[in-house]
């Protein structure tokens, strides 16, 4: 804990924690210490941990890396955190984040931009959003592990842009009380690590049924590290034809099929497949997502949370939300919030919502038909590129492609991973992703293992 705190002091410059907790810290260790000396400790006790700001900590800023939520402190602590810290982690500090997990390069951020700390000749890069702070950090060694949110890609893609491991889970397998509500269809919590032994480990941690969430299963929760075997002997690998996208670089072809190789040497079976609607899958996430977030933001109304404007003699009530959610909202959220309410509203609601609701089915169908036909899990591109430059990407259209392979898998509520893949030609980390059956987290991290 001392090691990286004092990393963490040293590396202002990347941005990526927001809050820091040393006094937390020190408690939460000491407090290991002794469950360790007296031989009561498991995995998780004593291990240093970076913390998303979209959870919820007790005491603790919990911002959503926005302006509305300036000085809000909850009174509790998230499902998750609690469930860590009660495993004995520490918390090092709260990591920076696009505002409300809406982004792809963590520039949405009031707190600023996150810089990966790989570079470009000397470039600054993204390191992926919404979860580029928990990234960043753990690429950074300025902590052992980190949380971090998916509700389209947040945690896969910035794992690709900084060479580390995330997976998310299965819809329903992490609680997500406590945590800032994005799109609560899509939203799932999961650990983002150094390598998946460490990812299979922190994420039983993160597991479990949790009855203050009506989505989360009740179901058990296995040992996931006892599962990493190595052994794939039999296992039937898809390569869905759609995910080959036009005009897709030569690098990311090359380390698609490098990694279906290796696969097929460790005794996999490949077989081709077809998601036939994954094209679709872009334009209903971003009609669903804003539509449950234009929901979900309606509370930041300048009485419950945070921040409030100033009003001017004879401002009512309705000058209050107005004031307040201007100054406390960046672009990006109010895009949203106008995106969602739009294709919420009365005339437009069957043609938008109810229309991309039905696209999602048929997306989750495509995948239940390759599962039924035998397929294990699917290999596929991480993102569509190696990380970006800061400042690059400006235009939200361009930014949204980002997702292109990631938002499918949160679509249908199954479990993705991305792990890293080796470097492109400028010496830039790329990511594989594998995606799952429903509730099958072990067998996904061991299909992963052997690609390490
Ligand atoms: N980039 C996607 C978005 O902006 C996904 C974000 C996320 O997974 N939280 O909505």
């Amino acid at each position: 804990t001392e090691a990286y705190l004092s990393e963490i002091e040293g590396a202002g410059a990347l941005n990526a924690f927001v809050h820091h907790t040393p006094d937390q810290a020190r408690d939460q260790a000491r407090a290991a210490d002794a469950r360790i000396a007296k031989g009561d400790a498991p995995d998780m006790c004593g291990i240093p941990l970076g913390i998303k700001d979209l959870f919820c900590t007790k005491g603790v800023a919990s911002q959503a890396a926005s302006g509305i939520l300036n000085g809000f402190k909850p009174e509790y602590e998230s499902t998750v955190t609690t469930q860590l810290f009660d495993a004995g982690a520490v918390m090092l500090g709260k990591l920076n984040m696009d505002e409300f997990a809406m982004g792809s390069s963590n520039e949405t951020s009031v707190y600023g931009n996150v810089v990966n700390p790989w570079k470009n000749d000397d470039r600054d890069l993204t390191p992926g959003g919404s979860s580029g702070g928990s990234a960043a950090a753990v690429a950074a060694d300025l902590c052992a592990a980190a949380t971090g949110t998916d509700t389209g890609g947040s945690i896969r893609q910035p794992a690709a842009f900084t060479g580390i491991t995330g997976i998310k889970p299965t819809y329903g397998r992490v609680s997500r009380w406590g945590i800032v509500a994005f799109a609560s269809s899509l939203d799932q919590a999961g650990p983002m690590t150094k390598d998946v032994r460490d990812a299979a480990i922190m994420l039983e941690t993160m597991c479990g049924h949790d009855p203050k969430d009506s989505t989360s299963a009740d179901l058990p929760v296995p040992n996931f590290e006892a599962m990493l075997t190595g052994d794939i002997k039999g296992k039937v690998i898809g390569i869905p034809k759609e995910y080959r996208m036009d005009g897709m670089p030569a690098e990311i072809e090359k380390l698609w099929s490098e990694g279906t190789a290796m696969l097929k040497a460790a005794g996999a079976e490949i077989r081709d497949i077809s998601l036939p609607h994954t094209k679709y899958a872009l334009p209903a996430y971003y009609v669903i997502a804003p539509a449950e977030a234009s929901s979900n933001l309606a509370r930041y109304d300048g009485v419950r949370f945070g921040h409030r404007a100033k009003l001017a003699q004879g401002d009512g009530i309705t000058e209050m939300y107005e004031k307040t959610r201007a100054e406390g909202f960046g672009a990006e959220v109010q895009r949203r919030v106008m995106v969602g309410t739009y294709v919420l509203s009365a005339g437009f609601y069957d043609a938008y919502y109810n229309r991309a609701r039905k696209v999602r089915t048929l997306i989750k169908r495509d995948f239940e038909t390759v599962f039924n036909d035998g397929i294990d899990a699917i290999l596929t591109p991480a993102t569509p590129s190696a990380a970006f430059g800061l400042g690059e990407n400006m235009d939200p259209i361009q930014m949204y492609l980002n997702d292109v392979f990631t938002v499918t898998v949160n679509l249908a509520g199954l479990p993705g991973i991305a792990i890293p893949a080796g470097l492109d030609d400028k010496g830039l980390p790329l990511g594989l992703q594998l995606i799952g059956r429903p509730w099958e987290e072990g067998d996904l991290l061991n299909v992963a293992y052997t690609l390490e």
